[in-house]
């Protein structure tokens, strides 16, 4: 294990506008690379920003009570339930601080979110990944992979880079045979995207397994993704479990009070989660058309197999002002993975896809 870390190359994010345009000489960029909101942020965030300018040169409130009451009262759970991050990316080091180190073992899908996997050899953990199928969690393989040196089992739902999800059945059945002294993370970063009948209440569940925690953030529909906010919700004992491992001014002052007013507009998300289930039909009847290969998404993106490799068509996107995710870095050597924008956005997107193709 102390070779895999040496090994360890830094995390890769999707390429920034300005590196882009530098890069190619262009004015103009989209960038559907990293799922965020292209309608970014409710009205009532920004206004909270205006507000806040004088406080910065107090540290924020390490217990950042306003957002912890205002996500308590939302997710109808305790405020000692809660544990804040600088992103839901800071709660995935938390988990993996605590409780992965040499000797442990930890289970996840592949492909899946690649920081459950980066965290875990920096602890030293042995990784037990699950080839996904059709896109989906095998969770009977998974358990099948866990045994008693078995700490942590991750759950994308839905999952990057597929937009996949486990249903309600699937979930329950999964949960009532892990092992008690096994943690199951269930990332849900794209949960309010989510449409389907089937998809499980996961913060219900969690009053019915104290093994179960339940990640969420800020970053996705509610548009904060540069404030860095994400959440954990648990049975308080594992929150006291993980809470010292966290940095104690790890959420920012902005972003704990825009993210509270930001959970006040869910007239917004709900606008956006529309905008987006418009903008996914748009990516489907493309493929269609096309004969291209797509997972339906649950997410705000969409991965598409251009039938050869996923290398060229971002590269070729990029030239023409559109950065994507190749899907070769997200174990789809011939996809990409594109963040569902605004109606135009697509539009634009899926026009320089047709040239490509
Ligand atoms: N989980 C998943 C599945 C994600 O896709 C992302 C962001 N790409 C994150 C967690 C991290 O999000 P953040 O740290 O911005 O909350």
């Amino acid at each position: 294990w102390k070779e895999a870390i040496l090994n360890l190359k830094p995390y890769q994010p999707g390429r920034s506008i300005e590196e882009v345009k530098k890069a190619y000489g262009l004015e103009q960029i989209t960038k559907l690379a990293s799922n965020e909101n292209p309608f970014g942020c409710s009205e009532k965030a920004k206004d909270v920003m205006k507000n806040y300018g004088n406080s910065l040169a107090l540290y924020p409130d390490g217990y950042a009570t306003v957002l912890r009451s205002a996500v308590s009262e939302h997710l109808g759970v305790q405020e000692q339930e809660l544990i804040f991050g600088n992103g839901s990316d800071e709660i995935i080091q938390v988990i993996s601080r605590s409780l992965l180190y040499p000797g442990v073992n930890t289970v996840m899908a592949t492909p899946t979110f690649p920081q459950y996997k980066h965290n875990a050899v920096l602890e030293g953990a042995e990784i037990r990944e699950v080839p996904l199928v059709d896109g989906e969690h095998d969770l009977d393989s998974m358990l099948g992979a866990i045994d008693e040196n078995t700490s942590v089992v991750w759950v994308c739902s839905p999952n990057n880079p597929t937009g996949r999800y486990v249903p309600q059945n699937v979930l329950v059945d999964f949960l009532n045979k892990v092992p008690e002294q096994v943690l199951v993370v269930l990332d849900e970063a794209y949960y309010e995207y989510v449409d389907a009948q089937d998809y499980p209440d996961t913060i219900k569940l969690l009053g019915q397994y104290k093994n179960l925690m339940v990640l969420r953030t800020f970053s996705k529909i509610y548009g904060l993704a540069s404030y860095r906010v994400g959440y954990g919700a648990a049975h308080s004992e594992l929150i006291s479990r993980l809470d010292p491992a966290r940095e104690p001014f790890n959420t920012n002052t902005i972003g704990q009070f825009a993210a509270a007013a930001a959970l006040e507009d869910q007239e917004f998300i709900a606008y956006c989660h529309e905008m987006n289930k418009k903008g996914l039909a748009q990516f489907y009847d493309f493929c269609e058309k096309e004969g291209l290969k797509y997972y339906p998404s649950q997410g705000n993106f969409i991965l598409i197999d251009v039938k050869g490799p996923g290398d060229e068509a971002f590269q070729f996107l990029m030239e023409k002002g559109y950065i994507v995710r190749s899907g070769n870095a997200l174990g789809f050597p011939t996809s990409i993975r594109v963040t569902v924008g605004s109606p135009e956005q697509n539009e634009g997107v899926i026009r320089q896809l047709t040239e490509f193709l």
